[in-house]
């Protein structure tokens, strides 16, 4: 059986869906840098953010009057750098983006599959894992795997030439998940 390891990466950060209250465009750009308001010990750190159309800009808050003592030294650098796993690691944050009422845009999420794909006919073990809290559905994400069509995966699935333990439409991937492919599994329906 063929052990596949693979992993995400993002080609670009995602985008918020948030209409501009200045121009409606639907869609709000992260510039993937922190603003950072200290007042004496206190710390106020915001992710800036722009409406893609008229670059009206809506801060999001990382946190408020924080002391800075208390803040990791380490974590406190990467605001300073704006550090993109920092900046990612708060983007896919469900607690961050429920304070500031924030929506990803999920649906264009700029992303490809980092690791070897598994070969026709043979059967695999798929781990797939991911640093960030990812709230894509896992059938989704196998079929950027397998490079076919989501309803091609889920075919499969009904099939019982993919074995997932869960939903592949309500599964969300979250820091990873696993599935098999059972020997004869292809790509394409015959
Ligand atoms: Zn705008």
């Amino acid at each position: 059986m063929q052990t596949i390891s693979c992993t995400l990466r993002l080609n670009a950060l995602p985008r918020f869906v948030k209409p501009c209250p200045r121009c409606g465009h639907p869609y709000f750009e992260n510039s993937g840098c922190f603003r950072i308001n200290a007042n004496g010990k206190l710390l106020d750190i915001r992710l800036v953010c722009r409406c893609e159309n008229c670059k009206t800009i809506w801060n999001l808050t990382v946190c408020k009057r924080k002391d800075r003592k208390l803040l990791d030294p380490q974590a406190y650098r990467e605001y300073l750098e704006n550090d993109e796993n920092r900046v990612l690691l708060h983007v896919f944050d469900p607690a961050f983006l429920a304070n500031n009422r924030a929506t990803l845009d999920l649906d264009h999420l700029d992303f490809c599959i980092c690791g070897e794909s598994p070969r026709e006919r043979e059967a695999a073990q798929v781990t797939f894992s991911s640093a960030y809290l990812l709230p894509l559905p896992a059938g989704d994400v196998a079929a950027r795997i397998l490079g076919v069509s989501r309803s091609r995966v889920r075919r499969m699935h009904e099939a019982g030439t993919l074995a997932f333990s869960g939903d592949l439409r309500q599964t969300k991937t979250a820091f990873g998940f696993r599935f098999i492919l059972a020997e004869g599994w292809q790509r394409t329906e015959q």
